[in-house]
């Protein structure tokens, strides 16, 4: 039988194990490609580790988090990202270069919130 551990532990990209998008709570995980290939661009681009705090979200757990209704979190179209050792506004410029239509900037909470929605781009801070 194969251990719960295992599950998702595999190479979906030249730098990212599809684990790394699963939710917190119950490892369950929907990853968008287009998603995926840009947030491959940035790894490329900044030629740094990407880590994500917080990738797909099943409903229950987008709420304990205090997530939006509707979130991209919620289809695999979003994680929230940060890079050690790299400033966040450096992060912000290369993500926009990359071309994320959403960008999220929480310069308190030191991350990003990244997403490919298929509407019209937007960008904040938080
Ligand atoms: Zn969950
Ligand atoms: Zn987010």
């Amino acid at each position: 039988m194969v251990g719960q551990n295992v599950i998702n532990q595999f190479r979906i990209s030249e730098n990212f194990m599809l684990d790394e998008f699963q939710c917190t709570c119950c490892q369950r995980v929907m990853l968008h490609n287009k998603f995926l290939y840009k947030l491959q661009d940035l790894r490329t681009k900044i030629e740094k580790p990407i880590i994500i705090t917080s990738g797909y979200r099943c409903s229950s757990y987008n709420e304990v988090v205090g997530g939006v209704k509707g979130s991209y979190h919620l289809y695999g179209m979003a994680a929230d990202v940060y890079v050690p050792g790299l400033p966040l506004e450096e992060l912000l410029r290369a993500a926009e270069q990359v071309g994320f239509p959403g960008i999220g900037f929480y310069p308190n909470n030191h991350f990003l919130h990244l997403d490919v929605r298929p509407v019209s781009p937007a960008r904040w801070q938080g």
